[in-house]
Formats: C-alpha cells, sequence, structure tokens
C-alpha cells in the first residue's frame, strides 16, 4: 500500500452543499456545509461549489495531505462529468459540466455521478455492506432513490440513465407516479405513501403527520399505524424481493430517515423481502440498516476519486 490518498467529497443537495476531505480508510479529517438559497441560479451554484472546494483543498494544505482529486455527487442524471438533466430541485441544472469546470478551476481529477449513486457507493465502500461487491442500496424518503453496485462497481445502465430503483411497477392498474407512469414502487413504499395511507385510515390530515409520529404509534400498538407499517413494508419488501432475483445481492442497504427508526423497522422490512424473494436468489443476502447517516454523500464522492486512480 502506497501513502495514503485523500479526496474532496461533495454532497450536493437541494438546499445544502456538503463538503469534506476524505482519507483513503473513510476518515474524515475535515468538513463542512453550504447553504443554498431555493432562489439561487446555475452560477450561485457553481460559485458555492467552487467555494466547498476551495475551503477543503485549503484545510489540505494546512495539514500537507495529497489529495488525489474531488468527487462530487449531485441531483439529476450524470453522464461523463456533466450534469445531463434529471434535477428538478436546482434551478437551471441542466449541461452542467461539472467535471470539465472544477478539473479546469483547480487542475485536479473530478469525477461526478448521480447523488443517490454516490451515497450507495459511499455505504458499500464505507458503511453498511462494506467489503462486498454486490449491493442494492434504497433510500426511502419523499420518494424511492437508489443504487446499484455490482461486482464492486456502480451500475447505472447505458449512458448512466437507469436504476431509478423506485420506478420499478408493482401494481400495473395502480395509482399514478409523480414520474407519469403507474403504480410504482415509490408511490406505494415511500415515506409519504406510508403517511397519506395513513391519513385516509384515520381521516387526518397528512400536514399535521410525519414518519416520526407514525413510528411512534406503530411501537404503541395504534391499530391503523399497525396496519399501514405492515401495509407499508409489505410492498418495499415486494420491491426488494424483484430486486434481490434480479441482482442477488449480499446485502440490501436501507437508508433515509425512516431506516433510522430502529431494529424492528428492519426486521419487518427484511421479513417481507424473504417471504417474496427466490430463495435461490436471496441465499446471501442479507437487509440493514444504512450506516454513514448524512455523510454517506461526501464519503461516496471521494470513494469514486478513490476508486478512479
Ligand atoms: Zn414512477
Amino acid at each position: 500500500m502506497t501513502a495514503t490518498k485523500y479526496a474532496v467529497g461533495i454532497d450536493l443537495g437541494g438546499t445544502f452543499i456538503k463538503f469534506a476531505l476524505v482519507a483513503g480508510s473513510g476518515e474524515i479529517v475535515f468538513s463542512g456545509k453550504l447553504a443554498i438559497g431555493p432562489a439561487a441560479s446555475r452560477e450561485d451554484i457553481l460559485e458555492t461549489i467552487g467555494q466547498a472546494i476551495k475551503m477543503t483543498l485549503q484545510a489540505a494544505t494546512e495539514k500537507a495531505l495529497p489529495v488525489a482529486g474531488i468527487g462530487i455527487g449531485s441531483p439529476g442524471v450524470c453522464c461523463n462529468g456533466t450534469v445531463v438533466g434529471g434535477a428538478e430541485n436546482l434551478n437551471g441544472w441542466v449541461d452542467v459540466r461539472l467535471s470539465e469546470i472544477f478539473s479546469e478551476a483547480f487542475r485536479l481529477p473530478v469525477l461526478v455521478d448521480n447523488d443517490a449513486n454516490v451515497m450507495g457507493l459511499g455505504e458499500a465502500v464505507y458503511g453498511a455492506a462494506k467489503d462486498c461487491s454486490d449491493v442494492i442500496f434504497l433510500t426511502v424518503g419523499t420518494g424511492i432513490g437508489g443504487a446499484i453496485i455490482a461486482s464492486g462497481k456502480l451500475y447505472g445502465g447505458y449512458q448512466n440513465r437507469g436504476t431509478e430503483m423506485g420506478h420499478v411497477t408493482i401494481d400495473h392498474k395502480g395509482i399514478a407516479c409523480n414520474c407519469g407512469g403507474r403504480g410504482c414502487l415509490e408511490a406505494y413504499a415511500s415515506t409519504s405513501a406510508l403517511i397519506r395511507d395513513y391519513a385516509v385510515a384515520t381521516g387526518r390530515s397528512e400536514e399535521e403527520l410525519d414518519g416520526f409520529f407514525l413510528v411512534q404509534q406503530y411501537q404503541q400498538g395504534e391499530p391503523a399505524a399497525v396496519k399501514c407499517m405492515q401495509e407499508h413494508a409489505d410492498y418495499l419488501g415486494h420491491g426488494i424481493a424483484g430486486f434481490i432475483n434480479t441482482f442477488a445481492p449480499q446485502k440490501v442497504v436501507i437508508g433515509g430517515g425512516i431506516s433510522e427508526s430502529g431494529q424492528f423497522y428492519i426486521d419487518l422490512i427484511r421479513e417481507a423481502a424473504f417471504r417474496y424473494a427466490m430463495p435461490d436468489c436471496a441465499v446471501n443476502t442479507d437487509v440493514v440498516a444504512a450506516a454513514l447517516g448524512n455523510q454517506a454523500g461526501c464519503l461516496g464522492a471521494a470513494s469514486l476519486v478513490f476508486k478512479a486512480c
């Protein structure tokens, strides 16, 4: 093993840019975040990313640590260092040549991938699926995002346009989905869907509910919460079973706020997934909670660099 390498990890979100200086071992030696307002333009966002990189490189210089490159996780479809589209929550975030812009500015290699992909890679390299070569990562929140790591590499399909794990159909005559399709996993098994179903079951308004409240109600044995949570696990289990049958992963890693509600939640999902998966495909699979929390993005972005050099 050669001397320890370091990389800049940038996690671009809808409201914050998180940044970190990461060692090859996964140790974070410097980190921070900068806010981006809802009105931020494409130029504002690029300037803030530049500022984040500059601060991180400065920290590396002060500590006399060699930096091998910069990794960036961005919302949207990312192909060959460019965000080509699909990032509706960032203004003007189409045809953004992130790799070109920042490799010229900082004279370092710049690797770019989709934010969910990068989080999944982070979990596979440093987190809940450390040392696994075949991993399915799902983030359950307002929607369902995900990543596939196959034979140690992110798998994105041709031009990296695939792995929309929330948009596989689980009911072909089902409810309309935000993607324009019908009956998608996301429309049934996201945290938003869970809250919607509980609101319908109890006659409450969705605005007064959140995932945390539902988990509390479930743990107290409130019948509607128990029913909705079991259905949520059943929906998610169906989706995961399909991923297990297709990819035979060693780990299915569940991230997103609700995955942090306790082992009972992961147990519910695991049980449902194994109920529907083909035993021969699932024999080496475990279903586990994500381990890196809100650091997954920066760690995964940095690992793009370590994987490339
Ligand atoms: Zn959909």
